[in-house]
């Protein structure tokens, strides 16, 4: 039997880069997955197509996770299609430099909105509908931890947010059957954090193992995660980032 068989799966921000390789590994494993995209509908088309080639269902739908309505309406289509929602990964998530004196206010909200209430308000829809043996698997990032670099101050705020939001999601729905974890990626090639970027030799350089990982590295904690057999695991934070931080 396959890890994930006829479960139901919401992945925010599932039309690129680390969200598209879960869907489509979750789809190899036997789930129906459900993605949100904001902005790339025939990227998120691919996908679907690609996990209805795995002989699984899915379904893309737009919504913008800075807007709470958005994410509502997204959890309801997820259930009006497939009757409950087993597993949620918050994955959307936006990155931008700046340094202290340049950000503005909007900066500010824009990335709290999607980085950090997002999750709160997915979850909160989510469980809603999420029968025992939930997950609620949420993307943050090694840079909650550290941060070796200046000019990424909002970032590592919105991520380091997701710790205590992460524990607290695991004590209060524990009674429920459901765990909550935190994956921290560290350097991972996607569109976001493109591997021949302008700053890469320097990130490839802080890690131990000397390289970018790839988002089906991320796809494979987070499958495992989603699984039965991470049942005893919640609250905890899971950083995947080749030794950047250690
Ligand atoms: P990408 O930029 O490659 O993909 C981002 C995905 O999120 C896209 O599907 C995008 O949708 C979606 N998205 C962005 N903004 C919104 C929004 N407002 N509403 C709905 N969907 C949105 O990023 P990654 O795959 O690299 O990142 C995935 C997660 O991992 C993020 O949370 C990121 O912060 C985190 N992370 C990434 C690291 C890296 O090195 N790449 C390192 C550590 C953490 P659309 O295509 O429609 O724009």
């Amino acid at each position: 039997m396959k890890r994930l068989e006829n479960k139901v799966a919401l992945i925010t921000g599932g039309s690129r880069g680390m969200g598209a390789a879960i869907a489509e590994r979750f789809a190899a494993e036997g789930a129906d997955v459900v993605i949100t995209y904001s902005k790339s509908a025939d990227s998120a088309d691919k996908v679907v197509e690609k996990v209805r080639q795995q002989g699984r269902n899915a379904l893309a739908v737009k919504a913008d996770s800075a807007v709470a309505d958005d994410l509502r309406q997204a959890v309801k289509q997820a259930v009006a299609a497939f009757g409950r929602i087993d597993i949620l990964v918050n994955n959307a998530g936006v990155f931008q430099m700046k340094m202290l004196e340049d950000y503005t206010l909007e900066d500010y909200d824009h990335m709290m909105a999607v980085n950090t209430k997002a999750v709160f308000v997915a979850s909160q829809a989510a469980v809603a509908h999420m029968p025992a043996g939930g997950r609620i698997i949420t993307i943050g990032s090694n840079m909650a931890e550290r941060l070796a670099t200046a000019g990424a101050l909002l970032y590592s705020m919105s991520k380091s947010a997701l710790l205590g939001l992460n524990k607290g999601l695991a004590r209060d729905l524990a009674g429920k059957g459901i765990t909550a974890n935190l994956v921290q990626p560290g350097p991972i090639d996607t569109d976001m954090n493109p591997a021949d970027g302008p700053h890469a030799e320097s990130i490839r350089s802080h890690t131990a193992i000397g390289r970018y990982g790839q988002a089906r590295e991320i796809a494979s904690l987070v499958t495992f995660l989603a699984s039965p057999e991470s049942s005893f695991i919640t609250g905890t934070e899971q950083t995947i980032d080749g030794g950047y931080n250690i």
